[in-house]
This record gives structure tokens, C-alpha cells and sequence, in this order.
């Protein structure tokens, strides 16, 4: 039986209706920049996160982006940046012509580890940015603690959904960026993000950088940029919003599933994620660790079984960074994982029947060997 990583067609089929309604909607009044579908998602998602602010946006990238721009980054700061991530988090950093500065991440849950942060803060510090990897929770707390007054930008693309404590994350730092690319908890049809905060002041001028630094009519106090959330892209995430707590709970589900499944098999070679006491993980990926990575992804592949590797190589070797000074060796834990990491399907509409399919599949290579 073949078994996808991710298969949309299963979320959209039963609010196919519902979806198509909403977008006739807007294609009935021709408003497709910000208006009141945007503005109805920032309240709904502003109240879903328990957050003060949410500025609709055009990507993940463009929050990460604007939410540095408001924090004023700019040439000669530095930011502080897990060094194991997707690309955009260090890219924004590179854009406005600051520097990334890269720390190793802890080998449990690929997360920013405190202590090292501590050891990479200077007078030039001018923003943090833990990732919430894989939909777990960074160390707030603690990076709080040794940040001090350096802002914490939350990299929360893939942790919609996901507590911190008694709060949801892109509420816990000082600000928040969140992606709706189709394959996150909560994904669009299309680009599209999320800017959280709780300061008023940062709130506002994040809603005048998104618009050109637009202050009045055509009146520009900042230089910002066109960093605006379509209409229609707000009117499916509407609908979508109503479902993603249950999706996020089928995630964990199904994470549970696993290591049940796991267990039962004896497969000890097979290192599951770790879910942090009072930070709860939402399963946007579900990552293993294991020996013999390529083999086990092509032997997969050859059973019809989706699996994928993110990240296969650490920022610090990207060839756009290679003037950062960087070489390997300098982050152990980060190079490490880029060659064990695997992501099993995990999506919320996968079938215990499917998930039997991906753990035996896994014994039969390990067995094999
Ligand atoms: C997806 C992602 C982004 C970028 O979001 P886009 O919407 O694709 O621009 C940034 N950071 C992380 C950790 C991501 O996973």
C-alpha cells in the first residue's frame, strides 16, 4: 500500500462546498486587497491565538521580513538564528544586509539551545529568532532569561497551534511570523503569513511597512514594501481556522500512534521526537532519527511510502553563506541531524492502517539489514 507524506485532497474534500462558497464570495465583490475578508481573519486569528495584534501578510517570509524591518535591523546588527531551519529565517537577516549569526540547536528538539545563545550576544544583538521546529516549542523561558532586552522574534511557520506554557506561540515573544504554505497546520491556497504581537506601537507600524510605509494617503514615513495578504487567501483560511485545532489534535494522535507502533516493533535504531514537557508539539513534521537515512528514504520511496528530509544541510554550509566564515565542523549537533533526519507521514487524515504500513515497512529494511 502506498502512503503519501502529505495528501491535501483528503483535508479539502469534505469543505470543498464550504471552500468554494467563500471564494465565489469574493469573487462576487472584487475586493482581493486586504478589505474585510482580511480583516475579519486578523481578528479570528488574533482571538484563536490569544494574541493582541495579527497583521495578515503575504508569506511566512514577508512576517519574518517585516517584523525585522520593524525592529529596526538594519546593516551592521546582528541576529541570532538556529543554525538547523528552513532557509527563510536567516534569509530575511541577510535581505535587510544584517548578519545571521548561527547557533548549534539542541539534539532532542532541533531547538535553539539558551546557553549558546547566551554566549553569542553582543553590543550589536539586535533581535533573537527561535524557530518553534517541526511544531515544538523553543525554550522561551530560558531564551528570555538570556536575552534580556533583545527582542525574540518567534519563527512560528510551522507551530500554528502550538502552547507555550499557559499561552500559544506568537504571543510568548516579543513578536510573531506565521506561514500558510499549503503544507503547514494551517495552509492557504497559495502564499501567505501572519505578523503576531501584543505591542500596539510595533503592531502599527508592521501595518504601515506592509503597505509601501504608507502613513497617510500617499504618504510614506517608512520605506517598507507590498508585503499585503489577499482577500481570497483570508476567506479559505477563514474556513480553514475553524478545523485546525482538530487537525493539530489528529497530529498528535497519530504521533502517539507511532510510538506505540514504534515500541511494539522494537525498533530502537529509530530515535522519535521528543515532546517537551509544557511545550506542546503539533506534529508539523514528525522527524525520526535514524542510521542509514538515504538507504531507508530510497527503500521507502520503492514501497510508495512518502518520507522527506528536512533539513539536508545546515545553514552555515549554504553556499550564499560561504563569506559568514563559516566551515563544517562548527555545529556538530545541526550537521548530525541534516544526515539522520527523516519525516514520516503524520498528516491528520492518515489511517492507523497507513501508519502500520510506514512502521513495518521500516522493520523490513531494519530486518533486511
Ligand atoms: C515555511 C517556513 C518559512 C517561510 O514561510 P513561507 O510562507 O514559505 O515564506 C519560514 N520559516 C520556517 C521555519 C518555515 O518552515
Amino acid at each position: 500500500m502506498a502512503v503519501p507524506l502529505l495528501d491535501l485532497k483528503r483535508q479539502y474534500a469534505p469543505l470543498r462546498e464550504e471552500i468554494r462558497a467563500v471564494m465565489d464570495r469574493v469573487c462576487d465583490e472584487q475586493r482581493f486587497i486586504l478589505g474585510p475578508e482580511v480583516e475579519a481573519f486578523e481578528r479570528e486569528s488574533a482571538e484563536a491565538l490569544g494574541v493582541g495584534h495579527a497583521i495578515g501578510v503575504g508569506s511566512g517570509t514577508d512576517a519574518l521580513l517585516v517584523a525585522l524591518m520593524a525592529l529596526g535591523v538594519g546593516p551592521g546588527d546582528e541576529v541570532i538564528l538556529p543554525v538547523f531551519t528552513f532557509f527563510a529565517t536567516a534569509g530575511v537577516v541577510a535581505r535587510l544586509g544584517a548578519r545571521p549569526v548561527f547557533v548549534d540547536v539542541d539534539p532532542e528538539d532541533f531547538c535553539l539551545r539558551p546557553a549558546e545563545v547566551a554566549g553569542q550576544i553582543t553590543a550589536c544583538t539586535k533581535a533573537i529568532v527561535p524557530v518553534h521546529l517541526f511544531g515544538q516549542a523553543a525554550a522561551m523561558d530560558e531564551l528570555a532569561g538570556v536575552a534580556g532586552s533583545v527582542p525574540l522574534l518567534e519563527d512560528c511557520a510551522q507551530a500554528w497551534g502550538c502552547t507555550h506554557g499557559d499561552r500559544m506561540v506568537g504571543g510568548v515573544g516579543r513578536v510573531g511570523a506565521f506561514s500558510f504554505f499549503p503544507s503547514k497546520n494551517l495552509g492557504g491556497f497559495g502564499d501567505g503569513g501572519l505578523v503576531t504581537t501584543d505591542d500596539p506601537e510595533l503592531a502599527g507600524l508592521i501595518r504601515q511597512l506592509r503597505m509601501h510605509g504608507q502613513s497617510g494617503v500617499y504618504e510614506h514615513a517608512h520605506v517598507g514594501g507590498n508585503f499585503r495578504l489577499d482577500a481570497l487567501q483570508a476567506a479559505v483560511l477563514r474556513v480553514k481556522l475553524r478545523h485546525v485545532d482538530s487537525w493539530v489534535a489528529g497530529r498528535r494522535a497519530n504521533a502517539e500512534r507511532y510510538a506505540r507502533l514504534f515500541a511494539e516493533a522494537g525498533l530502537e535504531q529509530v530515535v522519535l521526537p521528543v515532546a517537551r514537557e509544557g511545550r506542546g508539539h503539533t506534529y508539523n513534521q514528525y522527524v525520526v532519527r535514524v542510521p542509514r537515512r538515504d538507504e531507508l528514504r530510497a527503500f521507502l520511496a520503492e514501497r510508495g511510502i512518502g518520507a522527506a528530509v528536512y533539513y539536508p544541510l545546515p545553514l552555515h554550509l549554504q553556499p550564499c553563506f560561504a563569506g559568514l566564515g563559516y566551515s563544517e565542523g562548527d555545529f556538530p549537533v545541526a550537521e548530525q541531524a541534516c544526515r539522520e533526519v527523516l519525516a514520516l507521514p503524520v498528516f491528520p487524515e492518515l489511517t492507523a492502517e497507513e501508519q502500520e504500513e510506514v512502521v513495518a515497512a521500516i522493520a523490513d529494511f531494519h530486518g533486511a539489514a
